[in-house]
């Protein structure tokens, strides 16, 4: 016989039936015996008559609550019962693994959850929670939605590696492993690698993978490894188009998540997924400061020509409240805060052709037209202090016809926080990687 899901009781009323999953709750009395039975559908009150199966009876009296059972027992209506109105009347009892008396922590006792630190300790009984279970529900929808779009918009997936000669990005933040007595570093990005699918002519990539920076601080938004979203296309003519790009396809998204999990998330999180409208508004950064100015907002000094996270709040507070947007683009960074690969524009060279995605006040991606004129390329490579004979290889797939592209970078758990209003990304990701965290 087949295990049947608690969700689809109501079809199976008066037969016999296997279920199987965690229990949730134990009323042990003296003659009855209540179980709370949870599998990823939902949940079933479980009876044992003690006086009429004794064996069975001292079985469940071992039980600790969260252990994984095999049930098999009759489906009964019962209209005194709150879980649909059903019960199970037990037959035959299978313990797979016994939980442990006390629990670390009880996963469903809302009020009084321990804090993220210790839930980490203990993430698989924390993801145990409905909200977890959603969440990640939520996340594979985003990810299958995106995926659906690169491939209507002929997109091709690459998978580059993530141990590299060379840093894709800024040497700090790098973490180095030992390679066979050599070095080698973990991948802070695929950056390189997506623009060579340009050089080698596939002209529009995406990639969904690990990026890895070692940044020692502890912020709610930073991780030591996260999943990216990153794509690359090809024949642009500006950073615009990136833009145009990108707005369309998390329009696509949030349209596909809405469509399928709206009302459980909005009954969960209490969160109303709103569309997106297109375009989402744009600044450039010299307005965003000019606005910034004007509302006496004052960025740290070490910040000079870049957005700290109070910035960013700052800027997505006033775009929120003169159009109703929660994203926002923010264009045209001035060339010391990007990296060299960064295009410039030609009548204005001390700016990028670069922008951010800011998302419910949190930079969500990063993104730009990339300078695919070697010459060019090599000269500002040698302005920011780069060695050429490090990024040779790099340089090389601009010699031999690349064409212009762009493209852009974002954190998937960062987006996932966005969506599902949560504020700490150690909350939106399946583990979490930081300075003080490696296990489990
Ligand atoms: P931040 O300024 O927030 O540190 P960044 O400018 O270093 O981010 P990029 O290098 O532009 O970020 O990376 C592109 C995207 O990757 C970011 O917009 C963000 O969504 C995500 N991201 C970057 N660093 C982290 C991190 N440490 N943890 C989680 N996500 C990150």
């Amino acid at each position: 016989m087949n295990r049947t899901p608690i969700g689809s009781l109501k079809d199976h009323l008066d037969e016999v039936v296997i279920l199987q999953g965690w229990l949730q709750i134990l009323r042990d009395q003296k003659k009855m015996q209540f179980l709370i039975l949870r599998d990823r559908t939902g949940m079933v009150q479980v009876a044992n008559y003690r006086p009429a199966n004794p064996e069975l009876g001292d079985l469940i009296s071992t039980l600790g609550t969260e252990s994984a059972l095999t049930v098999t027992g009759k489906v009964v209506k019962n209209d005194v019962v709150k879980l649909g109105g059903l019960e199970i009347q037990l037959q035959d009892l299978k313990v797979e693994n016994n939980a442990e008396a006390p629990l670390p922590f009880d996963p469903f006792d809302d009020e009084n959850l321990p804090a993220i630190d210790f839930r980490m300790d203990w993430r698989y009984l924390d993801l145990r929670r409905k909200q977890n279970l959603m969440l990640f529900r939520a996340q594979t929808l985003l990810e299958h939605a995106m995926r659906e779009y690169w491939l209507q918009e002929c997109f091709i997936e690459i998978h580059s590696p993530k141990m590299m000669g060379t840093p894709s990005e800024s040497g700090a933040e790098l973490f180095e492993v030992d390679y066979f007595g050599g070095k080698a570093y973990l991948a802070q990005s695929p950056q390189f690698y997506k623009q060579m699918a340009m050089a080698a002519g596939f002209e529009r990539v995406f990639e969904v993978g690990p990026v890895f920076r070692a940044d020692p601080s502890f912020t709610s938004r930073h991780m030591t490894e996260f999943t990216g979203l990153d794509m690359e296309m090809s024949w642009i003519e500006t950073h615009e188009d990136v833009v145009a790009f990108t707005e369309r396809w998390l329009q696509y998204a949030y349209k596909r998540v809405k469509e399928q999990m709206g009302d459980e998330i909005k009954e969960t999180f209490g969160v109303d997924i709103v569309v997106p409208e297109v375009p989402f508004p744009c600044m450039t950064m010299t307005e965003v400061y000019a606005i910034l100015k004007q509302a006496g907002y004052q960025l740290p000094p070490e910040r000079k020509g870049d957005l700290d996270p109070g910035g960013e709040r700052a800027i997505a507070d006033h775009v929120k409240q003169k159009t109703g947007s929660d994203f926002l683009f923010i264009i045209d960074w001035p060339i010391a805060v990007r990296p060299f690969y960064h295009m410039r524009h030609p009548d204005k060279p001390e700016l990028t052709r670069s922008f951010d995605l800011i998302a419910g006040g949190l930079e969500i991606a990063t993104g730009a037209q990339r300078e695919h004129r070697y010459e060019i390329l090599k000269k500002q490579a040698l302005e920011k202090g780069l060695g050429l004979e490090n990024i040779k290889f790099y340089l090389d797939f601009f010699r031999y016809g690349c064409p212009p592209h762009g493209g852009f970078g974002m954190g998937l758990s960062r987006l996932v926080m966005v969506l599902l209003d949560i504020k700490n990304i150690r909350e939106s990701v399946y583990l979490f990687r930081g300075p003080n965290r490696l296990n489990p």
